[in-house]
């Protein structure tokens, strides 16, 4: 399939105002394109940057006929958009990712039964809703994670069980909504693989991130992974292989588990990610710019990388506990960059900002990232 590429200076939509948004709108922006943002946060970091912020809820029957007759594209920046909200965009305006890969992507179940139909690996799972299925047992020894099937993010909406009992238990304090459980697994590590597909199909991979969480939150990205060559092609095989199944449009992640030297898909997220942030500064092409081609029907920028290696932790609001933080050490190393998303409230768990440092070696970026992160505390 193809269509005519949208060229600046045609108008932008984005479904969502959050920092993944606000790096989209100043890509575009840069691009020459003009932005319309939907988000019903009137501080949405993503809706102060954008030409016009539209401060309604994502199923607005009026903003989304303002998004259809005034908009080129439009896109999301986070996979929990009505997908009714987006199959009515999409009958009158081109959106992209398509809300089938959105469907699949927002819901947990949907996502699992997509991959094993087409042949990815997943670790052992089993959905719950109500009265446990025979395989329950099997999956739960010796601990599981309940998750929600929908609405889930960094690590909200999961516990840790163990045992058929405790799983519904779980099931029910988590508001007794449609579940998965999956086993809980010994990871050697986890990587991400973040791609950008073209509506004519063509698929340019990032270098393979590998990601340490904490908490369930993103803490550190690192790129190069220390992975083998071998076990880093295969990643982006996966991620490329799962893009093309979705006849995907955009920038997708993929969020892989290193179990015993075996990779297995762990979830899809249809936008740009937290573990390819660093594009922002060690890539001759962002995340965030090629969401922009891709969604406009342009040729993919080039995702070489501009340094031997980089590290990003993220800063999150418990930084911000006792004292705001001191950013001098940062701002005054010549290998380091400030990203902060002018958020207001700083919560403990919240996404803040992040700060990158490049080097020679990868060891030496992430030990860096994290001893200037500790010095910003008071
Ligand atoms: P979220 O949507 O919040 O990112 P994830 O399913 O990716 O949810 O879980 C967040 C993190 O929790 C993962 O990156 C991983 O560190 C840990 N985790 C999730 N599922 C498992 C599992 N089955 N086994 C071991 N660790 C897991
Ligand atoms: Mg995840």
């Amino acid at each position: 399939m193809t269509r005519p590429a949208i060229l600046p200076p045609a108008t932008l939509g984005l479904l969502g105002g959050g920092q993944l948004g606000r790096y989209f709108v100043m890509a575009a922006t840069t691009m020459g394109y003009r932005t319309i943002v939907l988000d019903p946060d009137p501080s949405a970091p993503a809706g102060v940057v954008a030409d016009e912020h539209l401060v309604h809820p994502y199923d607005d029957p009026a903003s989304l006929q303002r998004l259809a007759f005034d908009c080129d594209v439009v896109t999301t920046e986070f996979e929990n958009p009505p997908a009714a909200a987006l199959d009515r965009l999409a009958e009158l305006v081109p959106v992209a990712p398509s809300p089938a890969s959105v469907r699949i992507a927002q819901d947990r179940i949907a996502e699992k039964q997509f991959l094993d139909d087409n042949g990815f690996p997943i670790g052992p799972y089993a959905a719950l809703d109500g009265e446990p299925s025979s395989e329950l047992g099997a999956i739960v020894a010796p601990a599981a994670i309940v998750k929600t099937a929908r609405l889930g993010y960094d690590g909200k909406g999961q516990r840790t069980v163990s045992g058929v009992a405790d799983a519904v238990a779980a099931w029910a304090q988590l508001g007794g909504v449609p579940c998965v459980v999956e086993r809980r697994l010994d990871l050697d590590t986890e990587l991400s693989v973040i791609v950008g597909r073209t509506v004519d199909g063509r698929v340019e991979p990032w270098p393979v991130a590998e990601n340490r969480h904490v908490n369930g939150i993103l803490d550190l990205t690192v790129v190069p992974a220390a992975v083998s060559t071998e076990l880093a092609d295969r990643a982006v095989g996966v991620a490329m292989a799962i893009a093309d199944a979705l006849d995907y449009v955009g920038v997708l992640a993929v969020e892989l588990f290193v179990v015993d030297g075996r990779l297995l898909v762990n979830e899809l997220a249809p936008r740009p990610h937290n573990s390819g942030h660093w594009t922002l500064d060690a890539c001759v092409t962002s995340q965030f710019e090629q969401q922009v081609r891709a969604v406009c029907g342009l040729g993919l920028g080039a995702t070489t990388m501009t340094a031997p290696a980089i590290a990003m932790v993220n800063l999150l609001g418990d930084l911000w506990e006792g004292s705001v933080p001191d950013w001098t050490l940062v701002l005054d190393d010549p290998t380091a960059k400030l990203h902060l998303y002018g958020k207001s409230g700083a919560r403990p768990g919240r996404k803040m900002g992040h700060l990158t440092v490049t080097s020679d070696v990868p060891t030496a970026a992430a030990a860096r990232a994290v001893e200037l992160r500790a010095a910003v505390v008071q």
